[in-house]
């Protein structure tokens, strides 16, 4: 049965998945969720153990998309969309670490935003006139969506970034790329970008322009980031055993997380999911406290794309916990947060920690960790000592980048000039591109009208 998806908000009827891509967010403001979680058994996970990266895209992602996509296409799009490694290394007795940085443009975002931009461009042509992306970024969304609709026609990319909190590389790997792809550094941070992009899907003023999100506000941006944790769990698990994994997964705006948990949702026996944000703890507060407090202005910290004071998947999280998070950042409804702790271990970590961890992985096992990911392996080693029992488990710590991304601070801790793979090559020297705007919404209104309307 094809599934329908509903606003956390509640009040606007359910839609079809195509509808729900091309909208973004709910016109409730509230986000999109689907009405069930298609079940995988352990026979089917048992099966997969020898299937490709590709494979498994199709046969996780294809429940989602029955009825809107055929078979066929969604088999040829997987096919094209996954044509890179995903390399699960084993660290320390039972602990690996999946990379997710062999992408396009060298993070995790690149796995959704590359199956999303298929998606929307295969939708854009029942679409009247051209389809107007507009992002945040707080990093590495940016350039994962700017890199995969490149090109695509009748599509256009408007990229927001914070000007002060991205990497040169981070920076220049979406302000080189020109054609459809216009990127404006903004005066602020980004949980202001994020405010502003949210502020003009719901101005009627900009309603002649078909405004759409690539951020992980668009379900779209999260279904595909199912897949990697169907992955890893066929990978290292022994499914007809029904073993479990944890996964220790680098959080900001908390749509990887979310993808873990529809994964869990979908019946893949994921343990615990632990959630490691850097001092932007508004979420281990939550889990901790029970009540929510947004963090504004956001902290800076070297694991930049996750400086999120008001994380935007976090009123999916409530929801599928029984609680009502509205778009201000409001808790209407208090979720189960005893069910959520028990599924969910959430833990913030600091800088000093950070580098501290950064230099310890590589003394050690002559592993290099970018700051994102070291965030995840502190969060899990802090994780262990408070569950000695579960020291053994399976756990995978989710490398969301690659180390060449954040040469600066990793020359700085370990001595070590991380090699860029040949996506983050010649980018040094390459022209950039940008516009610059203060932080102030009638300014982005205005000059999406005089542009797009
Ligand atoms: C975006 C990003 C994160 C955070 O992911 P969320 O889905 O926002 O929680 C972590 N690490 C890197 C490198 C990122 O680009």
């Amino acid at each position: 049965m094809p599934i329908n998806y509903y606003s956390t908000n509640r009040s606007v009827p359910e839609v079809t998945l195509d509808a729900a891509l091309l909208e973004g967010q709910a016109r409730d403001r509230g986000l999109y969720l689907p009405d069930q979680f298609p079940q995988i058994t352990s026979e089917e996970l048992a099966s997969w153990t020898e299937s490709s990266y590709a494979d498994i895209a199709f046969n996780v992602l294809s429940r989602f998309t029955e009825g809107v996509f055929s078979e066929d296409h969604m088999k040829r799009m997987c096919a094209e969309v996954y044509d890179f490694d995903v390399p699960i290394e084993n660290v320390d007795g039972n602990k690996h670490i999946m990379r997710l940085d062999r992408g396009p443009t060298a993070s995790f975002k690149d796995f959704a935003a590359r199956m999303m931009a298929r998606w929307m461009g295969s939708l854009s042509d029942g679409v009247d006139g051209q389809l107007v992306i507009l992002t945040a970024t707080s990093g590495d969304t940016g350039s994962a969506v700017a890199h995969a609709y490149q090109g695509v026609d009748g599509i256009k990319i408007v990229v927001l970034f914070p000007i002060e909190e991205v990497s040169a590389r981070q920076r220049k790997q979406m302000t080189t790329i020109g054609a459809n792809v216009a990127t404006i550094g903004i005066d602020g941070k980004f949980d202001d970008c994020q405010a502003m992009v949210k502020r003009a899907f719901s101005d009627p003023d900009l309603a002649a322009i078909n405004l759409t999100s690539a951020n992980s506000i668009n379900i779209g941006r999260l279904l595909p980031q199912s897949v990697y944790y169907c992955y890893a769990y066929v990978q290292l698990a022994r499914p007809a055993m029904r073993e479990s994994i944890s996964f220790s997964i680098p959080s900001g705006n908390f749509g990887d997380m979310m993808g873990a948990v529809i994964a869990r949702e979908m019946g893949v026996p994921i343990r615990r999911i632990i959630v490691a944000t850097n001092a932007n703890d508004e979420v281990p507060e939550l889990l901790r406290t029970g009540s929510y407090r947004k963090i504004a202005p956001s902290k800076p910290c070297i694991s930049n794309a996750m400086n999120v004071g008001h994380p935007s998947n976090l009123a999916r999280l409530v929801d599928l916990y029984g609680g009502w998070l509205d778009e201000n950042g409001t808790l209407q409804k208090a979720p189960d947060i005893d069910r959520m702790r028990r599924d969910i271990y959430a833990v913030s970590i600091s800088d000093d920690q950070t580098r501290a961890t950064i230099k310890n992985v590589y003394d050690r096992f002559g592993i290099l960790l970018e700051p994102h990911g070291a965030v995840g392996w502190a969060g899990m080693e802090q994780y262990f000592r408070d569950h000695a029992d579960a020291r053994e488990d399976l756990t995978v710590c989710i490398e969301t980048a690659h180390p060449a991304k954040f040469p600066d601070e990793i020359k700085a801790v370990v001595g070590v000039d991380p090699v860029p793979p040949p996506s983050l090559a010649n980018l040094d020297a390459s022209r950039e591109e940008y516009g610059q705007m203060s932080c102030d919404y009638a300014a982005l209104r205005d000059w999406l009208l005089s542009r797009y309307a």
